[in-house]
């Protein structure tokens, strides 16, 4: 039976009474009370399993309750729960060893923080410190966090409420050839466009009063937007010609979720600053970080650098990183994301556009995707407006809730149902899955013209 049928349990009266969740509205939002997940599912109080088609934020990348993963976290918590950030310990100092070994490049030393957020406002404190200079620039279509200075640098409407947030930030267009910003017809000259944009934009900003250009590497919540062959490295070049640092956020895109340790390393592109949290440790303990080149970390080689956090570097949050990526070694697991998208995800969503007239654009890479969806292909019209929400996001809810009614947990952003599973789900799960949301699309499509 729902939930909602008898009394409600315990841990949803209290969770109505006195929790405020992230981005809702309390006196409405009626949570799910999960009590177990294992693998690719969770179940919720009444018993159902949900297959979870969003690994939660797009963080639970190997999984729910990995056994070693949990055998890590125990014996971690047996040996030394918490230690303060100027002390170093086991835990903390391998999780930074590995992590600088799969970073590209010479990006050779971690500044941890709690989650991804922080992991931007240190990135930013970093590029100002060494550069000397103030001013960053960060895309339109993004988003960097909640914080002060990362909800300033996202670009995104859910920036719009805590405006007129931190100075010294100005935005650009980044590539999307779907909607593009250049009227370009193809990838190569949407490429191109976007970076005369950007040069066009530094040059305007005045290229020596800028520290740093932040940007997802892979751009996530705002719409799976796969840059064009060439667009990372013409902005890593920009960044040379100027002096300003690349600050790739791989918050979402890190660790294995696009087929490789990070999306940026599917071009090759070495940036000077990478943020990380999320698929580090699969967010079984909250952490997330920052990890610099060389001639960054110099700067702070005999200057003390001038941030800080109580848990820094935690020992639990670590051992849970450094267990997390022996799993993605010994599993295969970036590799096997690659090949999942390329030989079963890309090709089922493609099928799905084929028969289904709501599914207007299909893209993404390793176990990252997205259908945007549209009332009419010819002229592209979202099926809801871009910062939809209540009345207007009803079209979005009821493709959601179609999902949900076959079991399926979706992930439905704007007009757009993005998929990310666990990169652990088993091929029979996955391909159960997408033929949920082929199904579901019939909701979608009602909504269509012509
Ligand atoms: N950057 C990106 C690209 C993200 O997707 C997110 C969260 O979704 C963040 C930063 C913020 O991370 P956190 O929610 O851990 O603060």
């Amino acid at each position: 039976a729902h939930p909602d049928a008898g009394a409600p349990s315990a841990a949803r009266r209290s969770d109505r009474a006195h929790v405020l969740h992230s981005w809702s509205a309390h006196a409405t939002f009626e949570p799910l009370v999960v009590t177990g997940a294992e693998g690719a599912y969770f179940v919720d109080e009444s018993g159902r399993r949900w297959l979870d088609f969003s690994s939660q934020l797009v963080n639970a990348n190997v999984g729910h309750q990995h056994p070693k993963l949990i055998a890590a976290i125990q014996a971690q918590a047996a040996k030394l729960c918490t230690i303060a950030p100027y002390h170093a310990n086991e835990a903390t100092s391998e999780a930074a060893r590995l992590i600088a070994e799969v970073a590209p490049g010479d990006l050779n030393r971690v500044f941890f923080t709690n989650g991804g957020a922080e992991a931007i406002e240190n990135a930013i404190r970093i590029a100002r410190l060494h550069t000397g200079r103030h001013k960053v620039l960060t895309a339109y279509r993004s988003y960097h966090g909640a914080t002060a200075l990362a909800i300033t640098a996202t670009g995104d409407a859910r920036r719009w409420a805590s405006e007129p947030g931190a100075p010294g930030i100005a935005r650009f267009w980044g590539p999307y050839l779907y909607r593009s910003p250049f009227h370009a017809g193809d990838e190569a000259e949407e490429c191109r466009r976007a970076l005369a944009h950007l040069a066009d934009t530094l040059a305007a900003e005045g290229p020596h009063t800028i520290a740093a250009i932040v940007l997802e590497s892979v751009v996530g919540s705002s719409g799976v937007l796969v840059p064009p062959d060439g667009y990372l490295r013409g902005v890593r070049e920009l960044c040379d010609a100027h002096g300003i640092l690349m600050i790739a956020d791989e918050v979402m895109v890190g660790f294995g979720r696009c087929g490789a340790w990070f999306a940026i390393d599917r071009w090759q592109v070495v940036p000077d600053l990478i943020a990380f949290a999320k698929g580090v440790n699969s967010g079984y303990v909250p952490l997330g970080g920052v990890i610099m080149r060389d001639a960054v970390a110099a700067t702070f080689a005999t200057r003390p650098y001038p941030g800080g956090l109580t848990y820094s570097g935690h020992p639990l949050a670590c051992a849970a990183a450094v267990a997390c990526i022996g799993i993605y070694r010994e599993e295969n697991l970036i590799e096997r994301a690659r090949r999942l998208g390329e030989t079963v995800v890309g090709p089922a969503l493609r099928a799905m556009q084929a028969r289904h007239p709501s599914v207007g654009d299909v893209r993404g890479l390793g176990m990252f995707w997205a259908l945007e969806l549209v009332r009419d292909r010819a002229t592209r019209e979202p099926l809801v407006p871009f910062d939809a929400s209540g009345a207007a996001w009803a079209p979005m809810a009821a493709f959601a809730d179609a999902c949900k009614r076959r079991g399926l947990w979706p992930l439905a952003i704007g007009n757009r149902l993005h998929l990310a599973p666990p990169l652990t789900i088993d091929e029979d799960a996955l391909r159960e899955g997408l033929a949920i949301v082929d199904e579901a699309l019939a909701t979608a499509d009602r909504h269509c013209r012509g």
